[in-house]
């Protein structure tokens, strides 16, 4: 973690520079990935407006909501690897949950959400088929739906996705993503499906036009994480 710089902090003007990109695209939600951020920072942000903030590691993000439990109208979205052991901690301390890829994890949540609201989800899909990546393949993201849906205490709301390095490829991973939440849209329409989560601080400006509803940005606002939080 790193100290806070008050003096000199310059999240307000990464904060202006994103909100150009984003200002042609006012229904676009931005979520700051706070990972390997701390607290303090994440104060500062909230007071500059920032309501959405994603975490990737449960204890890590359990000690900040605890620090920042004063802040009213904060909304916490898991964006990590899901193992099954943290599944009841998670979908009892964060609104939404954007990394589910797998049913046995889609079951577990909503087990673990009983007797609260029902909690959002997204299916992770990786989009380009890259072993070293989490996320269903896009041919199976239909029949998770079928059991997300069916769960009670699970909300689907859409897709999240990581795309490819290469703009050529980000921007084909970006267009498979948006026709999988048209299809979605179409096979399960009395769902609220309205969230496409795709665009991280390299590629944010390309997945705009191609249809994302919210974007994910760490570096863009926070600046470089340290090599141990990435
Ligand atoms: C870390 C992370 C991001 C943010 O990446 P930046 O390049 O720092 O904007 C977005 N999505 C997920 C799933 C992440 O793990």
């Amino acid at each position: 973690m790193e100290s806070a710089q008050a003096v000199s902090d310059p999240l307000p003007t990464r904060l202006r520079a994103v909100q150009e990109v984003l200002r042609p695209y006012p229904e676009v939600r931005l979520l700051a990935v706070s990972k390997g951020v701390a607290a303090n920072r994440l104060r500062l942000a909230y007071g500059h407006g920032l309501r959405h903030f994603g975490e990737n590691y449960l204890q890590e993000a359990l000690d900040k909501q605890e620090a920042l439990a004063d802040l009213e109208g904060i909304v916490w979205h898991f964006i990590g690897r899901i193992q099954r052991n943290k599944t009841r901690a998670i979908a009892r301390n964060f609104q939404w949950v954007e990394s589910v890829d797998r049913e046995l994890v889609a079951e577990r949540l909503n087990l673990a959400r009983v007797g609260m609201p029902p909690l959002d989800v997204l299916i992770e899909v990786n989009a380009g088929g890259e072993d070293s990546k989490g996320g269903a393949a896009p041919d199976a993201v239909e029949s998770l739906a079928r059991v997300i849906v069916a769960l009670p205490q699970l909300r689907l709301r859409g897709l999240m996705a990581l795309v490819r390095p290469r703009p050529e490829e980000a921007d084909a991973d970006f267009a498979t993503l948006a026709a999988s939440f048209r299809a979605l849209q179409r096979a399960f329409p009395d769902q609220a499906i309205d969230t496409l989560s795709m665009g991280t601080s390299t590629d944010y400006a390309r997945a705009l036009p191609l249809g994302s509803t919210q974007v994910r940005l760490g570096t863009a606002l926070f600046g470089h994480r340290s090599q141990e939080t990435t």
